[in-house]
């Protein structure tokens, strides 16, 4: 791995497909959303995987992370920005993840003085989720001339998943749990299942803050792993419940309230379309091709996701168990792959 420290750019020497897509540019400076809130705002372009936001409270002599990035490179990236607003002797004591999501909690390694806090569900499900090193065979073993195994290294072929370790959380809840980040009071809210089973909202009531995790996704299809569609609506609507001045989605930028209402709208539209297909008697994987070839929200990135989130939907109202990650992954690999563009010889 070179790093170039100027740009704070890092390229990855393995990277079996070099090309501008395996060269990660990280912000150099988080942005701050309300006294005491930063986003470290990763998204850099459409149709991209693993740049979720992670969100630093500072409060008098204490910090806390909402969410860690998805490898070692990204992580002392936050961690460089993260110290330009840190009081000098204060360094980030609690972790909060919103969900188990590697892109979510891969980073937790790096905060190992730490005290890490998420829902028990979450910590329960953290076992389901790919591990880094499931990852790494998936990027380096899998054939890249199968869908997922060309999807993989074209969407995760640039994250480094070697000498990452699972940190699990050190703190779990159920329900509700209030923390105190200095003298911040910021407010966990269960709302899974949603995104996943057990998804976390944190709520910093002073500056109206919501910091959503997946419920909510700006600028791309959502892929949600859990479901169904109708539970993601209640978890966005005990969000709004909360009557937020911003909302931070875990992928994309801040959001406004009336946005996140129609965020709501995308998601009751596409169950209607979803269940519609499935009384037609159209199998999961037509449907969602169908709901992508009609235009459905053709300005959003990842269009493909939509395949997953189709599957999840059918298994649930099939009363199927719904398939794991990676075999739903392969529904979104199959589109993008048979849609792909011609690689010139
Ligand atoms: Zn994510």
């Amino acid at each position: 791995m070179f790093r170039n420290l100027a740009k704070n750019t890092v390229f990855y020497e393995n990277a079996r497909m070099p090309s501008p897509k395996h060269i990660l540019t990280f912000p150099e400076h988080l942005q701050r959303i309300a006294e005491g809130v930063y986003l470290w705002d990763t998204h850099a372009e459409k149709g991209r995987w693993g740049e979720a936001n992670c969100v630093l409270l500072v409060s008098g002599a204490s910090a806390a992370l909402i969410d860690t990035p998805y490898d070692e490179a990204m992580t002392r990236a936050l961690q460089a920005a993260a110290a330009k607003v840190l009081p000098p002797g204060t360094s980030i004591d609690t972790v909060i993840n919103t969900h188990p999501n590697g892109d979510h909690t891969f980073g937790n390694a790096y905060f190992p003085d730490a005290r890490i806090i998420t829902s028990a569900t979450n910590a329960r499900h953290l076992c389901h989720e790919p591990a880094p090193a499931d990852m790494h065979r998936l990027v380096t073993g899998s054939d890249p001339g199968t869908p997922l195994g060309w999807y993989a290294r074209e969407k995760f072929g640039h994250y480094k998943y070697t000498d990452l370790t699972v940190t699990p959380p050190t703190h779990t809840f159920h329900g509700n749990l209030g923390v105190k980040v200095g003298s911040m009071g910021v407010q966990l809210i269960e709302v899974g299942p949603a995104h996943t089973a057990g998804d976390v909202v944190a709520w910093i009531e002073p500056g109206a803050v919501a910091v959503a995790g997946d419920v909510v996704f700006q600028g791309e299809h959502p892929a949600h792993w859990h479901g169904p569609l109708s539970h993601v609506v209640a978890a966005v609507d005990a969000i709004l419940k909360l009557n937020p001045q911003v909302i931070i989605p875990g992928h994309g930028r801040p959001m406004s309230a009336a946005e996140v209402q129609a965020h709501r709208g995308y998601l009751t539209d596409l169950e209607s379309l979803i269940h519609r297909h499935h009384r037609e008697g159209r199998e999961a994987y037509e449907a969602a091709c169908r709901i992508i070839d009609s235009g459905f929200h053709a300005d959003l990135g990842s269009a493909e996701r939509i395949a997953i989130v189709t599957a999840v939907e059918y298994a649930d109202l099939d009363g199927l168990q719904r398939p794991g990650a990676v075999a739903l992954a392969e529904h979104a690999a199959r589109f993008a792959w048979e849609r792909r563009e011609p690689v010139a010889a």
